[in-house]
Formats: C-alpha cells, structure tokens, sequence
C-alpha cells in the first residue's frame, strides 16, 4: 500500500492522461523507491513503448499504402486520357485540352486549330497483312504525327484509324502548313516486317470560333474531313458552313432512301447485251433507278455510295436480285426471252461479306425456277482485288452455285494478268472509258485488242461496254469480240420497253 497524497500518483495520473492524449513519446519518471506504484509505472512505460512502435509501424504502413493508391491513381488518370496502342493522348484528354485552348482564346489568346484525319486504305491493310501489322501501322502513324507538330501541340488518337491533333493558340496558316506536312509524313511508306505500306490520309480543318465548345470543333473538323475524303483522297479540306448544309442533306437523303426501298420507289432499268455478229440482244444487265416522289428519276451513282455508306446496300442489293430475277421467269414464261438469255446484275462488295447473301442467290434462282448460269453477277474490279478471304470465299461458294461472275468496269487501275488467272469469274466487262478514245487517238485500235488478247489468254470471255458508234461497233466486230453494249445499241430502258424491244426482236 502507499501512503497517501504520494505525489508519484498525481504523476501517474498525469502522465496517463498524456499518453491517452497521444503524446506517445512521453514516460512517466520511475522513483528510486522501486516499489509496487513504480513497478505499474514501468508497466505503463512499457505499454506507452509498444503503443509507440505500432503507432510508428502503422503510420509506415498507411504511407505506403497512400503511396502506392496515389501511384494507382495516376496510372489510372494516363490510362483514361491514353490510347494504349499509341501512347497518343485519347479523345477524354483531347477535349480536355480543346477546351482549355477555348478558355484561353476567349481570354484574349489566338484561338485553337483542330485538325481530324483518317488513313484512307488503313482497312485494307489491315485486311491482308493482319491486325498486329494494322497496329504498327497505327503507331508509326502516331509517331509521324508527333514529328510533325510542337511539343504544346496535343495528338491524339480518337479510335480506329483516326487521328486528331490541336494546336493551341494558332493561326489558320500554320495549322494548314502543319496540315500539309502531317500529309506529306504519311504519304512516305511505312515499313513493317517484309512489307511497305502506304497509307494516306483525308484531313478536316477546324479554327475555333468564340463561344464554341470542344464536342462542336471536333463534330465540325469531322465534317471538314468527311468533305476531304468525298473530294477525293490526301487533301486537307477546310471547314466551310456550306458543309454542314451538304450533310444534313445526306442525311435527309439516307432516311428518304431507306423508306424507298421498302415503299417501292426503286425502278429496274435494263439495258441489252448484244451479240456483235447478229445484233440480237443475248442479255440485259439491270440498271437501278430511285424514282423520287419530288426529284424525279435519280440515277445509282448518286444514291449507291450512299446505301453503301449507310448499310442499307443489302437490302437495296437485295431488291435487286429478287426483282431482276422474276421479270426473267415472267420474260421466259412469256415467250420474250430465248432459252439463254441471261440478266446481269451489279453487286456491291458489302454484299459478299455476307454469308446470307450466296443463299439468296440460290433461294431466289430457286423459287424462280432459273438456271444459275442465266444470273450473272458483276463486281467491279477494284473490289475484287481489294477482297480479304471472305470476299474469296464468297466468290467460290458463288461460282461452286453455278452462277456466272464477271469483272466489271475492267481496265480502270488495277488490271493484271495474275489476278485474271486467280479470280473465280468467267466473264470480263471492259470499261467504257477505254472505248471513248477510239477513233480520234490511233493508238487505241492497238490497244484495245491487246485487252482482248490478254482476256482470251486468261480462258476469259470480253463484253465491251459504253459503244456509242456504229464505228466502234463494227471496230469491235471486225477484231473478234462477241458480245458488247451502249447506246448505240440501246439505251437502259424500263421494263415495259424493254419487253417490246426483245418482242420485236423476236420477230424479225
Ligand atoms: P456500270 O455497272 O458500269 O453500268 C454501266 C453504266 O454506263 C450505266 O449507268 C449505263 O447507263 C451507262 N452506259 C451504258 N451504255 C453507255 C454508253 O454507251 N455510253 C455511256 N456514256 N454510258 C453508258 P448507270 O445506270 O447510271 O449506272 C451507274 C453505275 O451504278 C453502274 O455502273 C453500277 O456500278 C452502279 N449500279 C447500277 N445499278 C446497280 C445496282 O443495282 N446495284 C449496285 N450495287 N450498283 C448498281
Ligand atoms: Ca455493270
Ligand atoms: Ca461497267
């Protein structure tokens, strides 16, 4: 027992007090005396050590975990404003900074300059030479772009093959020179594995107005690039208001065709394919027309890159088929049309990426009753050679049917004799434009039937089309082409007037 009023017990008190306080440091002072209230003061002294180290250990620990959630959070923080593949900044930081760029211009700086671009052959690429060659295709293109501009300037990639880059307080000169070398950077081949490449680019230009925020900028470059790449390819068009008159017009244009297909106002046109010696039509190829309930008659070059765009070219194509097919079952039955007489239709090369389109074909032959042979599908060259192995396969599975295949618009840029060898096709349309010389340059008698040697070589069988002389036609004839079409002949006619020109035909 201690005596009272001992002062070592107000100390205790005290420096219990303290330590509850948080003052872990400190220690209460043992007294000489080494009795039983000092021994709870050692005791306590050694609690408040203890309590000491674990407060420190736990005060090391938290710091490292904050350390580590702090590095976490800025990892995460690149990964948003980051595009992976490229290390380029990402849409999120595109805007970001657009918007910043805004704030300042609006604060008396020069204003931003937004630039939008788009590989223009990166899917073909990707489509032959595979996806990891795509992606390095896709950082070599980052890396040109960041070579191209200022450290202050932003490039991004906003997903796919498009690219953005911002200039910040700019002049509409230097983003366009800018502009130009990006195009220039790209047009140089990229090397990877054992391959070059090359990839140009469409390049919209946008100079930030006052008041504008980040989503309308990057919405009115778009505008500006998708003008650059109708326009033709690796030109940098700048943003006109003009534009976005020409695309709310499309758009209009889009939905007024969908509603056209399935309210019937497409029109089957049809134009005969003559056989040279005897001037009889053997064929027709079916022409479509859109016959606007305003505009009147609009002709396929104008509306087919837009149901192509717009994915509305299956069913369109679609349409097509079934149509063309029944008015020949409705000809045979009817006595017009002669045992061979075939139809051409056009197909477009979304529709051999479809699995359902080869069935189709078949079910639509089916329930009319026609041999495949008499369906002859063109393709135009161009999306042949593009093809991937779908296309490929497509084409076989087409040709194992029985149906007939033919190169369309042949001769237009990509003419080679080894794809003629390779190709599933039977039948070569020689484009027009390698008649329309014919008469007035010497050289072209020459030339025109090297094309049909190279095609005979080939195993193939030549139709030339776009005839518009008599001239041209007996040129034609007197060298040994069969068959051949233009207005020579006869122009694309509607149904009805197709029927009573092969009416009269059968009775000659
Ligand atoms: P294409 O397949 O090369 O069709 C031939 C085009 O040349 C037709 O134009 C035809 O009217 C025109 N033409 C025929 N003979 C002559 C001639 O002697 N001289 C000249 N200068 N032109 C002639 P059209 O009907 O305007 O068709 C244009 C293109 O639209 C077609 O070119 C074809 O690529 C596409 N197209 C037409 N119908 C369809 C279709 O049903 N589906 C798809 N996917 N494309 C179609
Ligand atoms: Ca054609
Ligand atoms: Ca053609």
């Amino acid at each position: 027992m201690f005596a009272d009023g001992d002062p070592r017990l107000a100390q205790l008190l005290d420096g219990i007090v303290r330590l509850a306080a948080g003052e872990l440091h400190s220690r209460i002072e043992v007294s000489p005396a080494r009795d039983e209230l000092d021994a709870v003061i050692m005791g306590t002294n050694l609690l408040a050590e203890d309590l000491q180290i674990m407060y420190q250990e736990l005060e090391q620990r938290v710091e490292l975990r904050t350390q580590l959630l702090r590095e976490a959070h800025l990892e995460m923080q690149k990964m948003a404003m980051q595009d992976s593949l490229t290390g380029l900044a990402n849409r999120a930081a595109l805007v970001t900074s657009l918007n910043e760029a805004q704030s300042e211009a609006a604060d008396g700086g020069l204003p931003p300059a937004i630039l939008l671009l788009d590989l223009d052959s990166f899917k073909s690429i990707n489509d032959k030479l595979g996806h990891a060659a795509g992606d390095q295709v896709l950082a070599a293109v980052g890396e040109r772009l960041r070579e191209s501009v200022r450290d202050t300037d932003v490039v991004a990639r906003l997903g796919g093959d498009e690219f953005a880059v911002l200039m910040p307080a700019t002049t509409r000169a230097r983003a366009a020179g800018v502009a130009n070398r990006i195009l220039e950077a790209l047009e140089r081949p990229v090397e990877i594995q054992d391959d070059t490449v090359r990839c140009g680019a469409s390049i919209g230009l946008r100079v930030g107005e006052a008041g504008q925020s980040a989503e309308q900028l990057l919405m009115e470059a778009d505008v500006a690039m998708y003008a650059s790449k109708a326009d033709g390819r690796h030109r940098l068009q700048v943003f006109e208001p003009g534009m976005l008159h020409a695309r709310q017009l499309r758009s209009q244009l889009v939905e007024e065709l969908r509603t056209a297909i399935t309210e019937s106002e497409l029109i089957l046109f049809y134009q005969p394919v003559v056989e040279l010696a005897t001037g009889r039509s053997d064929g027709v190829e079916a022409l479509v027309r859109w016959n606007h309930p305003v505009r009147g008659l609009i002709m396929p070059d104008e509306f087919i890159p837009v149901a192509e765009d717009a994915g509305l070219i299956s069913e369109l194509g679609g349409w097509v088929l079934r149509t063309a097919v029944e008015q020949l079952r409705r000809w045979r039955a009817d006595g017009v049309a002669g045992e061979n007489f075939s139809m051409r239709i056009n197909i477009s090369p979304a529709d051999l990426q479809r699995l359902e389109f080869i069935e189709d074909v078949r079910d639509t032959l089916q329930n009319a009753g026609i041999t495949p042979s008499l369906l002859v599908l063109e393709i135009t060259e161009g999306a042949i050679v593009a093809g991937d192995e779908l296309d490929r396969y497509s084409l076989n599975s087409l040709r194992q049917l029985g149906v007939g295949l033919e190169i369309d618009d042949f001769g237009t840029g990509y003419s080679s004799i080894s794809y003629l060898r390779q190709l599933p096709v039977d039948k070569v349309k020689v484009d027009r434009s390698l008649l329309t010389d014919l008469g007035s340059d010497p050289s072209q008698p020459a030339l025109i039937a090297a094309i049909l040697q190279l095609i005979r070589a080939c195993g193939l069988e030549a139709v030339w089309e776009g005839v518009e002389t008599a001239e041209q036609a007996e040129h034609l004839r007197s060298i040994g082409c069969i068959s051949a079409q233009g207005y020579y002949f006869s122009k694309p006619l509607p149904a009805a007037e197709m029927t009573e020109l092969l009416v009269r035909q059968g009775r000659e």
